[in-house]
C-alpha cells in the first residue's frame, strides 16, 4: 500500500512548471493499523494531528505507532515492531545532566515496567545528524477491555528553545550578578569616596570604604544625611546637594574644605561631585556622591616642597662647601664622563661646567697616557666596587703639581655602581714639607751626632786645663819655698783656668745666640780700643806659642758703632785660632784698613790652613775641620760661629780664604765705621774704672765649703773682715750678729736659696743698707732678673773674677755711700 503526494513546482511567476509525486510505502503501517483495536482508531487520528510529537508501545515496548512530528523530532521514521527500536524511537537517548541512556532505561521503559505514568521527565535526543533536542516525556500507559495494561503512549514536547532561553536567562542573570558585584567591588574599591543617596531627605543606600574614611565610622547606611551627618549643614554643602536633587543637575565643587567632626581641628581637603541619578521614567530618584580627599595628597605636596626645600638647601649647602674646598671633587658616570665637578677643579680646567659636562679626561685636554690612567682605574672601581688611591703628576694653571686622588664607588639601591666620586688634593706643599722634614730630620740627626761628639769634645776640652791646675797645685805643695816656682805654676793655672772661663762664657754665648738673647751694647768705640782689648786676651796664647804679630792700624783715628767686649771677642777668637792653628813660631798680622765707609780687617797666619771645601762650613756651629791628632789643638767649635754672628750683629761681613792645607789662612771682617765722629772719651773702657780699696765687713755665704772658704781667704788677705754662712738660715743668723756691709750670696742652697735669703734679709731693719751680690753659676738674663727682683744689688757668675769683684764692690759703696749722703741732707732739711 501507497500513500501518494503531489506538488506543485511554480517560476518565479507563479505559474505551475512541474509537479512533483512522492510515493509512501505504508503497507506496514496499516498492517499495524488494522492490528490495533477499532476502539483506538480515534485516539489514532488524533495522534496524527498533535502538534506535539507522540508515539506508543506494546508491553514489550515494540513502536506500534509515531506520529509525524515524532518522525521529526527523531529525525527518523523506525519501523513499527521492530525490536532493534524497543521503548522509542530516537537514535540515542541521553539524561537531562548530560550522561547517555540505553533505550532500555528510558522513561517509556520506566513506565511500561513500573506500571506507573511519568509524567514530565527530561530527556536529550540525538538525531542521526547528530543535533540534539531537550524533550519533556510524559508517558501514560493504556489498558484493554479487560482492564490489562496494553502498552503505553508517550508525548515528547521539544523544550530545546525553552531550555535555551532558560539557559541563556540564568547565564544573563549570572552575568548581571557577576556585573552587579564587579560594579559593588569597583564602588567599594574605588579610589574615589563614594556614595548613593536615595530620594528628597538624601536617604544613604551604599557608601564606600573611602566614604566610611571621609566621615568616619557611623552608622549612617538607611538614614538621611542631615541626620547622620549634622555637621555638613552649616557648611552650607547641603543645600548644593538640595539643588542638584531639585533641578536634576550636576554640581562640581572642588578644593573645599570641609570639617567631618564638630571637634575637628583640621579639616578635610575635597573635591567631589552630586550627580543626579534617575529612575525609569526619567525623575530623579537619588544622588551619586563621588569625589577625591585631597586632605593626604595637600599634606604628602607640603612634605613634598619641605623636603624638596630642605635638599635644596642641603645641595646649596654642599655646593659651597664643595665650591669653597681647595680640592677637587668630581664625579663620573659609568661611561667615564664628568656627571659634577665642582669650582675648584673648573677653575682649574679654566672652563665652565656647561663646557666641560659630559666629556672624558681625554676630551678635556689630559694628556693620552693620564687619560688612560684614570679610564684603567674607573673600570676597576666598577669591577671591584673597592677604591682606588694613587699619586699622578699635573701640568695645570699653576705649573707642575702632584695631585694625590682617590676614586670611590657609589653604590646604588641596587648594590651596584652607579657612579665614580673622586676627591684630588695637591700635594705638592705637602711633599715638599715632607721633604724638607725628612731633610731636616736628617740635619737633626747630624745635629745630635754633633752633639754628642761636642759633648765628648767638651769634657775634653774642660778637662784639659784641669790637669795643669792639679799638677801646679802638687807643684806648690812639694816646692812650697820655692819663689819662681810658686810664680810660673801661678801663672800657668791662671792661664788654665782663662781658658776654662772663656770657654765656659762661649758655651754661654752660644746658648744665648740659639735663643736669639745675645744682645750688643752699642756705643761709640774706638777700633785701637778694640783691638787692643782683643790683644789683651789673645797675647798670652800667642806668646806662648812663640809666634810673631804683627798689627797694623790705620793712621787716622776709627770709630765703630759697636759693643767693644763682644767686637774685641770677635778679634781674639781670630787671633787665638790663628795662635792655635799655626804651628809654633809661626807669623800672624792683624791689617786694618779703611775705604771710605768700610773698615776692613784682616787675620793673617801661616799655619795649618783649610781646605777649600770647609771654608764656608767652619763658620758653622760646632763645625771643626778634621785635624791630625797632634793638629788637634783644644776648641768646641763654636768660636768662628759666634764671630760670625757678632759680626752680623754690627751690620758686617766675615770670611776666610787659604790656597789649602799647609798654606796658611787669612779670616777678613768687614764693617761700617762711623763717619764725621765728634772726638769724645769713651766711658766704657773697663780700664779706666777707679779701683778703691777700703777695708769692709763681708759675709761670704756659699754652701760649698771649699768655694766659701777660698773666697774668705781671699778677701781677708785683702784685709776686709770675713764671716762665713754655709746655708740660708746661718746666713741670715750670721747677717743679723755680724751686720756686714756686703754679702756675697751663693744663689743654689738648699732648703732656703739665696734669693730667699736675700728677700729676709731686706725685710730687717738694718737689712737695707747692705750691699748684696749674688754669686751663681747661673748668668742667663732670666737669673740676673731674679736676683734683681729678690733684692741683690749685683750678679755675678761663677768663678768671680777678683779685680772684677773688687771693682764692683768699690762702685757699689760708692754708691750707697751718696745715697745715704742724699738721704742725710733731705733728712736735715725736713
Ligand atoms: P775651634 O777653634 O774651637 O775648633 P772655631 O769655630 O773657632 O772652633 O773654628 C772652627 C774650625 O775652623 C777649627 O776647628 C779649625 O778647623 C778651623 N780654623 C779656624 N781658624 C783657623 C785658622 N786660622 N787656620 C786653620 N784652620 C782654622
Amino acid at each position: 500500500m501507497l500513500t501518494v503526494s503531489v506538488d506543485i513546482v511554480r517560476d518565479e511567476n507563479g505559474n505551475c512548471t512541474a509537479t512533483v509525486s512522492t510515493f509512501q510505502n505504508i503497507t506496514e503501517h496499516k498492517n499495524a493499523e488494522n492490528f490495533l483495536p477499532q476502539s483506538e482508531n480515534w485516539f489514532r487520528s488524533l495522534a496524527d494531528h498533535l502538534p506535539v510529537a507522540a508515539y506508543t508501545c506494546d508491553n514489550d515496548g515494540l513502536l506500534t505507532y509515531f506520529n509525524k512530528p515524532a518522525a521529526d523530532l527523531w529525525g527518523r521514521s523506525p519501523a513499527l515492531q521492530d525490536p532493534a527500536d524497543r521503548f522509542c524511537g530516537a537514535y540515542k537517548l541521553f539524561s537531562s545532566d548530560g550522561f547517555a541512556m540505553t533505550h532500555e532505561s528510558s522513561w517509556m521503559a520506566a513506565a511500561l515496567r513500573s506500571g506507573q505514568q511519568l509524567n514530565g521527565h527530561e530527556v536529550i535526543i540525538e538525531r542521526p545528524d547528530s543535533s540534539r533536542i531537550t524533550v519533556l516525556c510524559y508517558v501514560t500507559l493504556f489498558y484493554d477491555q479487560t482492564g490489562r495494561q496494553a502498552g503505553a503512549m508517550s508525548v515528547l514536547i521539544d523544550i530545546t528553545v525553552r531550555k535555551c532561553l532558560e539557559e541563556e536567562t540564568i547565564r544573563l542573570l549570572n552575568h548581571l550578578d557577576y556585573e552587579r558585584e564587579r560594579l559593588i567591588e569597583v564602588f567599594e574599591r574605588s579610589p574615589s569616596f563614594l556614595a548613593i543617596l536615595r530620594g528628597p531627605q538624601h536617604v544613604i543606600e551604599r557608601a564606600n570604604t573611602r566614604y566610611f574614611q571621609l566621615v568616619g565610622r557611623r552608622d549612617i547606611i538607611g538614614k538621611p544625611i542631615r541626620q547622620v551627618l549634622p555637621e555638613l549643614p552649616d557648611q552650607g554643602y547641603l543645600d548644593t546637594l538640595d539643588e542638584a536633587y531639585r533641578l536634576g543637575k550636576s554640581f562640581a565643587v572642588s578644593n573645599k574644605e570641609v570639617f567631618f567632626h564638630k571637634e575637628a581641628t583640621e579639616p578635610s581637603l575635597v573635591d567631589f561631585i552630586y550627580e543626579p541619578l534617575r529612575g525609569g521614567d526619567g525623575n530623579v530618584v537619588g544622588i551619586l556622591v563621588h569625589g577625591n580627599d585631597l586632605t593626604e595628597q595637600k599634606r604628602m605636596q607640603q612634605r613634598l616642597i619641605a623636603v624638596t626645600d630642605e635638599s635644596d638647601r642641603l645641595r646649596r649647602l654642599y655646593e659651597t662647601i664643595l665650591s669653597s674646598i681647595p680640592d677637587l671633587v668630581y664625579v663620573f658616570g659609568l661611561d667615564h664622563r664628568f656627571t659634577y665637578a665642582n669650582q675648584a677643579l673648573l677653575d682649574m680646567w679654566g672652563l665652565t661646567w656647561q663646557e666641560a659636562k659630559g666629556k672624558t679626561c681625554l676630551e678635556l685636554g689630559y694628556e693620552p697616557w693620564h687619560a688612560q690612567k684614570h679610564d684603567r682605574e674607573i673600570e676597576q672601581v666598577i669591577a671591584t666596587k673597592k677604591s682606588v688611591r694613587g699619586e699622578v703628576p699635573f701640568l695645570g694653571k699653576n705649573g707642575l703639581r702632584i695631585d694625590d686622588y682617590i676614586f670611590v664607588p657609589v653604590i646604588g639601591a641596587d648594590g651596584e655602581v652607579e657612579a665614580i666620586a673622586g676627591t684630588t688634593r695637591d700635594i705638592t706643599d705637602r711633599k715638599r714639607m715632607e721633604q724638607e722634614l725628612a731633610s731636616r730630620a736628617e740635619d737633626l740627626t747630624l745635629a745630635d751626632q754633633k752633639k754628642d761628639e761636642f759633648i765628648a769634645l767638651l769634657a775634653h776640652e774642660l778637662r784639659n786645663p784641669l790637669v795643669p791646675v792639679r799638677n801646679g797645685l802638687r807643684i806648690m805643695e812639694i816646692a812650697d819655698s820655692d819663689a819662681a816656682t810658686h810664680q810660673r805654676v801661678r801663672e800657668m793655672m791662671e792661664r788654665q783656668l782663662s781658658h776654662m772661663v772663656r770657654l765656659i762664657d762661649d758655651l754661654l754665648d752660644v746658648s744665648r745666640m740659639n735663643r736669639s738673647k745675645l744682645h750688643l751694647q752699642k756705643s761709640q768705640v774706638r777700633l785701637t780700643d778694640v783691638i787692643q782689648s782683643a790683644l789683651d786676651t789673645a797675647r798670652p796664647v800667642i806668646e806662648e806659642a812663640g809666634h810673631t804679630l804683627e798689627v797694623t792700624l790705620p793712621s787716622e783715628p776709627v770709630y765703630l758703632d759697636a759693643d767693644l767686649t763682644r767686637l774685641a771677642q770677635v778679634f781674639s777668637n781670630l787671633l787665638s785660632n790663628s795662635a792655635k792653628y799655626t804651628r809654633p813660631g809661626g807669623c800672624i798680622s792683624l791689617t786694618a784698613n779703611v775705604v771710605g765707609e768700610t773698615l776692613t780687617a784682616s787675620v793673617k797666619d801661616n799655619g795649618i790652613g783649610i781646605p777649600p771645601e770647609a771654608l764656608t762650613s767652619i763658620f758653622e756651629m760646632f763645625s771643626q775641620v778634621v785635624h791630625s791628632p797632634e793638629q788637634a789643638t783644644g776648641g768646641l767649635g763654636i768660636g768662628l760661629a759666634l764671630v760670625k754672628t757678632l759680626i752680623k750683629m754690627h751690620d758686617g761681613e766675615v770670611w776666610a780664604e787659604s790656597e789649602g792645607p799647609e798654606q796658611g789662612a787669612i779670616f777678613t771682617v768687614k764693617l761700617p765705621r762711623l763717619m764725621n765722629v765728634a772726638v769724645q772719651e769713651s766711658n766704657n773702657n773697663p780700664y779706666r774704672v777707679q779701683q778703691s780699696r777700703v777695708k769692709q765687713r763681708i759675709l761670704v755665704v756659699d754652701d760649698n765649703h771649699d768655694a766659701c772658704e777660698s773666697m774668705a781667704m781671699l778677701l781677708r788677705i785683702l784685709d776686709n773682715e770675713i764671716r762665713v754662712a754655709h746655708d740660708g738660715i746661718e746666713a741670715i743668723a750670721v747677717a743679723d750678729d755680724f751686720r756686714p756691709e756686703i754679702i756675697l750670696m751663693d744663689v743654689g742652697m738648699p732648703f732656703l736659696n739665696g734669693y730667699e735669703v736675700t728677700r729676709r734679709i731686706r725685710e730687717q731693719p738694718w737689712g737695707d743698707k747692705i750691699i748684696i751680690v749674688a754669686v751663681t753659676g747661673w748668668g742667663q738674663e732670666g737669673d740676673i732678673a731674679q736676683s734683681s727682683a729678690a733684692g741683690c744689688n749685683a750678679h755675678l757668675v761663677k768663678p768671680v773674677n777678683l779685680q772684677e769683684l773688687e771693682k764692683l764692690l768699690a762702685e757699689l759703696t760708692e754708691k750707697n755711700k751718696s745715697l745715704a749722703k742724699t738721704d742725710k741732707q733731705a733728712k736735715q732739711k725736713t
